[in-house]
């Protein structure tokens, strides 16, 4: 689509280029007095029936469109996905990240290339369309170089202030609390308007990230004095959930339900998000004392997101095993023993937390029928996933079978297959979301006190809970709210 058909005719405006579903392909792109911010772009999928489809957003990458200032805030795919492909288009902008994000994003990026130069060799073998390159080495290349050829990287909080391009501008860097290296952006532009962005945002502790309602006063100095407004976008993907009971009760209970699980000598097995989730688990089942196997490729993260010196810790006592190595004969050695019981009782984390792909279906497939194991997800359930249906399936009745996809067969001849597999395990749901409920979003925005409150990252019943809640709270003004969809420009 040509930029001609989407761009604007004012001068200062939001425009969301992604989102198609609401959640999924964030791409927010913000022109105010004169210079144009795009933060993420990210890929969003989508199902047509059997076929996984890509969303990225749209915009053709702006290609020809001057950008500024590129900010990736964190490392999820709905975020980082089409970003290296971006940053490569766009060599004129500045490019800012943290430290943890640059590092992690490395290993995503990677992850979604071998991803995607699998699915193609699929179609190509059954002569159906190639589907569209996301990312290329080319691409990963300049991403990796980012802190050597002219990107920001950031360690910490910061405030880059004294930029030669940015004169009149502060641009504020703070850690959102949502996922390792995360960032909330605070921008004040010369006409003295203030936008804080929030990103993903949690305000409540995760066992790998400390919770970040806002910045302290130390940080925040003089930004909120002054005339001008502020304006403030806040994601809503938990706008209308309040928090019924607190992440470390939560917590406790899964950590009780396990132990009960391994004394009966059953296997617990936790289908992750590959990011963040697996090593809140893992961190989790290894201080409670319980042997935890963690496989696919959290692997390679884990030492990023968790202190390697801990992870080291737990590897020599026994508490941990990590499955994912440079020898895969070896790897798929271990993971044989680990499913015939060699190592005992145990929790397996590992991805995808919808069962769809990565470890978990295999590791499902070998688990789910013996009802003295149980299945363990942690994260959001996503409607119309794997995981999801196995879930509603066991609060009908025990038994129900289910169809997982794995790899079968070695080398050459490995190929993907659907193997039925009758549930005859527990399964259970702990939210334990790095997303802030209804609350810890509220609160954010009485803190702020924005003139103009924009809402994306939500459905439309996130929005609605969010915004009757901030018309309802006795605390807050109502300011101007704005939902920022897919292509609708909203004035700033
Ligand atoms: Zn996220």
């Amino acid at each position: 689509m040509s930029r001609r058909r989407f761009w604007p005719r004012m001068k200062n405006f939001l425009l969301q280029l992604g989102e198609q579903d609401g959640i999924g392909a964030t791409a927010t792109m913000i022109v105010k007095d004169k210079k144009r911010i795009v933060i993420e772009h990210g890929i969003g999928f989508s199902k047509n029936g059997e076929i996984k489809i890509n969303n990225r957003p749209a915009g053709d990458y702006l290609v020809g469109t001057r950008i500024d200032l590129i900010i990736l805030t964190h490392r999820h795919y709905d975020h980082i996905g089409a970003m290296a492909r971006f940053i490569a288009l766009h060599p004129e902008a500045e490019v800012v990240m943290s430290y943890e994000v640059h590092q992690l994003g490395i290993i995503v990026l990677e992850d979604s290339y071998k991803i995607q130069h699998g699915e193609r060799r699929k179609a190509e073998m059954a002569g159906l369309p190639l589907p569209e390159e996301i990312v290329s080495l080319e691409d990963i290349d300049i991403f990796k170089k980012l802190p050597n050829e002219g990107g920001t990287i950031i360690k910490g909080n910061a405030w880059l202030d004294s930029h030669p391009k940015w004169i009149g501008w502060k641009l504020g860097f703070h850690h959102s609390g949502h996922d390792t290296g995360s960032l909330m952006v605070f921008i004040k532009t010369p006409s003295g308007d203030r936008i804080v962005y929030t990103s993903d945002v949690a305000s409540h502790d995760q066992k790998i990230v400390k919770g970040v309602m806002m910045p302290d006063q130390e940080f925040i100095g003089d930004f909120f004095t002054g005339d001008g407004k502020t304006i403030m976008i806040t994601e809503a993907t938990n706008g209308n959930r309040p928090m019924v009971e607190i992440p470390e009760r939560v917590e406790a209970r899964m950590i009780a339900v396990t132990k009960t699980v391994i004394q009966r000598g059953g296997i617990a097995l936790y289908p992750s998000f590959a990011g963040n989730r697996c090593a809140n688990n893992v961190w989790s089942l290894c201080e409670a004392g319980i042997l935890t196997v963690l496989d696919g490729l959290a692997c390679d993260f884990v030492r990023i997101e968790i202190p390697g010196t801990l992870v080291d810790q737990w590897v020599k006592e026994g508490k941990l095993i990590i499955v994912k190595g440079p020898d895969r004969k070896l790897s798929r050695e271990l993971r044989e023993k680990i499913v015939r019981g060699d190592f005992g009782p145990c929790a397996i984390v590992t991805s995808s937390a919808t069962m769809e792909k990565g470890h978990a279906p295999w590791y499902g497939s070998k688990l789910l029928d013996n009802p003295l194991n149980a299945l363990i997800f942690t994260g959001h359930m996503f409607e119309d996933s794997i995981g999801e249906q196995i879930r509603t399936d066991a609060l009908v009745e025990r038994g129900r079978t289910i169809k997982l996809e794995i790899f079968v067969g070695q080398g050459r001849d490995s190929r993907l297959e659907k193997v039925p597999v009758n549930v005859r395990c527990d399964v259970y749901h702990f939210d334990r979301t790095s997303h802030d409920k209804q609350g810890g979003l509220v609160e954010r925005i009485r803190l702020v006190r924005p003139d103009h409150l924009i809402v994306h990252h939500c459905k439309k019943d996130g929005y609605e809970g969010l915004m009757n809640a901030v018309i309802a709270s006795p605390h807050i003004k109502t300011p101007r709210i704005s939902r920022a969809t897919h292509l609708t420009p909203i004035e700033l």
